[in-house]
């Protein structure tokens, strides 16, 4: 037990890096979270490689062992790959604008386009169309019929003996006719990938024009999702994905592998059988459940926070000695990168709201931010701590080094002069009230 717990005490003391070593031992976890969660094998094998990569040398944060650091990668790498932010249905063209709605049967296709249908009148107001073109199944355009009236949205008259390309063009002349803004067309679908409801759906697809063809997919689907998705997209050139089922008990793997597959965005999730059980896709939920460890991840966003917020506090008492050098304007702009703006920071550090308007004309966006620290991280310590060193000659290595300009470092020194005046000047004048807010 005490070598275990040595063990484990040496872990929760490394600092430094992450070695080959740290990210291959905590990648066999990852993985078999992975496949429980049901993502394709390849998928999972492409996606560690890619974490691999990204962790390997990465910083451990203070507090945090090596195999959680690793987590927090793989969840950031996990809701990255997953999309970002999540990506509206589009309805920019000109009415009646076709959704085409494709997938296999079962997978929630009708009740789907009744749940759109409903969210397009309800929440934007649209007047919208559906259309049923599963001609195989009767059943099945009464479904749609009976939903359609469900959520008070016009369904297409059904007319016995066409074929789906003839209901299309029907359903399109009838918006046109209609002044309708959206036409959803509900294809058939079978439990397989099959050649002949494919060809259906393609020469649909070529005489309808969707502005949007939606893989409607169960989010239950397995190994298959990568099949499923390549497949359609292949065929029908997918231009996203609504995954189906999330209100089910499954870790919603087949979202990883289908969007690592395609490319394409998940536009939005089915939670229940209800018509309004449609929801925005929102990555890090789905990311939280395929990997399975949300309490790793706060964790270490919260030793993030801590050590930024530490920070923070020792720039703020800097400041107010007026001894703010490059190094903690370095120290700065990381920080910035991180939070990703100026008014996180300034929101972090007190007294800096004063100078606030100044720099927010000096266009302080990501790129500004990442070109400034390549300038100080160029600097030697001793020129980080006395910038007034700085002569022509330093400055065109420092340039030559930071792949910018003698100008560009001007810029940065005469701000960071500004900043530094600005902070004496505060901690002179009003060193009372400085003073109060920093012991607050
Ligand atoms: P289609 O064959 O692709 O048109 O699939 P349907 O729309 O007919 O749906 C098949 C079954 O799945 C129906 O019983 C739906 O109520 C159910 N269903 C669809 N979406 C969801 C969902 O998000 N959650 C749950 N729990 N059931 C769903
Ligand atoms: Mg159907």
């Amino acid at each position: 037990l005490s070598a275990r717990l040595s063990d484990v005490l040496d872990k929760l003391t490394r600092r430094g890096a992450l070695t080959e070593a740290d990210v291959g031992e905590a990648m066999r976890e990852i993985r078999r979270a992975l496949i429980e969660a049901d993502v394709a094998l390849d998928v999972v094998r492409s996606f560690t490689d890619k974490v691999r990569t990204r962790a390997v040398g990465a910083e451990v944060l203070k507090s945090v062992t090596p195999g959680q650091m690793v987590v927090k990668i793989v969840n950031d790498v996990l809701i990255e790959t997953l999309g970002g932010e999540g990506q509206a249905i589009d309805l920019q063209a000109v009415p009646p604008v076709p959704i085409l709605m494709v997938g296999l049967q079962g997978s929630g296709k009708t009740t789907t386009t009744a749940k759109i249908a409903k969210r397009l009148t309800d929440r934007f107001g649209k007047k919208v169309l559906l259309a049923s073109l599963d001609t195989r199944r009767p059943a099945a355009m009464e479904q749609l019929a009976v939903l359609g009236k469900q959520v008070g949205v016009s369904v297409l008259p059904i007319v016995a003996g066409q074929s789906a390309v003839q209901i299309a063009k029907r359903a399109m002349d009838a918006a046109r006719f209609g002044g309708y803004d959206v036409v959803m067309l509900d294809t058939a679908g079978r439990t397989t990938v099959d050649e002949a409801l494919m060809a259906e759906a393609a020469e649909v697809k070529a005489v309808t024009e969707p502005h949007e063809v939606l893989l409607v997919a169960d989010a239950l689907t397995g190994q298959d999702a990568v099949n499923t998705a390549r497949a359609f997209d292949g065929r029908l050139g997918i231009t996203g994905i609504v995954l189906t089922r999330l209100d089910g008990d499954g870790r919603g793997g087949a979202a990883l592998s289908m969007r690592a597959v395609t490319g394409k965005p998940i536009k939005l999730v089915g939670t229940g059988e209800k018509v309004d059980a449609l929801d925005d896709f929102h990555p890090a939920r789905i990311a939280n459940r395929i990997l399975g460890m949300g309490d790793i991840v706060s964790l270490v966003e919260k030793a993030a926070e801590t050590i930024d917020a530490e920070k923070a506090a020792k720039i703020a008492a800097k400041m107010q000695k007026g001894a703010f050098d490059l190094e903690d304007l370095r120290d700065q702009l990381i920080q910035m990168e991180k939070i990703g703006g100026m008014s996180g920071v300034l929101g972090l550090l007190p007294g800096m709201g004063k100078i606030k308007d100044q720099l927010a004309g000096a266009n302080l966006d990501e790129k500004v931010f990442k070109r400034q620290r390549a300038i100080i991280d160029s600097m030697t310590p001793e020129e980080r701590r006395k910038p007034e060193i700085l002569k022509a000659s330093r400055k065109r290595r420092i340039a030559a080094g930071s792949g910018t300009t003698p100008e560009q470092i001007n810029r940065l020194l005469k701000m960071h002069m500004q900043m530094a005046d600005m902070m004496k000047k505060m901690g002179g004048a009003k060193k009372g009230a400085l003073g109060k807010m920093a012991s607050m």
